[in-house]
């Protein structure tokens, strides 16, 4: 571990579900990194019960080999029995504290970069079959350019998906797939397309669009909006472990009725994220094909707003 000495920390980034994230600098470079510390006796899958899980090491090492502009770049991994310490390049924000702070709707043309860099990255990714499975506007990170970058991938595969974070607050299931809230122990991709499209709603009306505050509430506010799934939109639903035939029957509503759409061929995109029948929601891959954001530039956000860096270190 003394290859933590290289860096100063400087301060709290945030905290995030397996540990908390601290600001700091590389004394050599003078680069600011933020340092995710985990714990590890809390996370690391059960069965690896001698000291560091070895296989968790190795997938996380083999993330240091992802390079893409809309991928937060994992620098180094320095571990001891007891803990790990991953570090990622900085960015200024994440998404979650830019709408909370930001007034009025997002501009249009932010949103419409902000999934295209989200949707390239995640085909990056899925081609790779590294999946996320607890994508939130909180791991979302931007900078003052306007890029935005998708944090903690591949993090799911090497420890189990917890129920509460290590300061024992709920994970939040706002962004959660209707089949991993049903019970599949089987499913791919489309847990991460579903939950982007969560992201592309939640930009457009500034608020949650599924808000649940319990897993039976979080599947009932999906239901109340896209209606009770039946084997007809969803071949093989009744199947799953979680599912109740008791479920009150809801009918669909048209999304448009739920969310002021900027234009039409963003209504498109979201149509083909939230769609209940994984095997029918269309992959990253087709969607960087989509007419929405074949037209994204780069767009800045307007971070006047925000306070300053407070570190006094720049
Ligand atoms: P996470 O564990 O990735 O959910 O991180 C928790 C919080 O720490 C995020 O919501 C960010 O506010 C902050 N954070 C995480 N990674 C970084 C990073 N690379 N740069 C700056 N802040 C970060």
């Amino acid at each position: 571990m003394e290859k933590l000495d290289r860096f100063i920390k400087l301060g709290t980034a945030g905290e995030g579900t397996y540990g908390v994230v601290y600001k700091a600098k590389n004394k050599l470079t003078g680069k600011h990194v933020a340092l995710k510390r985990i714990k590890l006796e809390k996370f690391y899958n059960k069965g690896d019960s001698e000291g560091v899980p070895s296989t968790a090491i190795r997938e996380i090492c083999l993330l240091k080999n992802l390079k893409h502009s809309s991928i937060v770049e994992l620098l180094d991994v320095m571990y001891s029995t007891d803990k790990l310490y991953l570090v990622f390049e900085f960015l200024d924000l994440d998404l979650k504290k830019y709408m909370d702070f930001s007034k009025g709707p997002l501009n249009k043309e932010l949103i419409r970069s902000y999934m295209k860099q989200l949707v390239d990255g995640m085909a990056y990714l899925h081609t790779r079959t590294i999946l996320h499975r607890d994508l939130k506007p909180q791991n979302l990170l931007i900078d003052k350019e306007g890029h935005i970058k998708l944090a903690d991938f591949g993090l799911s595969r090497s420890f189990s998906l917890p129920t509460r974070t290590y300061t024992h607050e709920v994970v939040t299931m706002w962004y959660r797939a209707p089949e991993l809230l049903l019970g599949t122990k089987i499913y791919c991709t489309g847990v991460d397309i579903w939950s982007l499209g969560c992201i592309l709603a939640e930009m457009i009306l500034k608020k949650a669009i599924f808000p649940g505050d319990s897993e039976i509430d979080q599947i009932y506010k999906i239901f109340r909006i896209m209606g009770t799934p039946t084997e007809e939109v969803w071949p093989g639903v009744s199947l799953f472990p979680d599912f109740k035939p008791t479920f009150p029957k809801w009918k669909a509503k048209d999304f448009k009725d739920v969310i002021a759409f900027q234009d039409p061929e963003q209504e498109a995109l979201l149509k083909n994220m939230l769609v209940y029948n994984p095997a029918q929601r269309k992959t990253a891959k087709e969607l960087t094909r989509c007419p929405y954001l074949r037209k994204a530039k780069l767009t800045a956000p307007n971070m006047d707003a925000f306070p300053a860096d407070e570190d006094g270190d720049d």
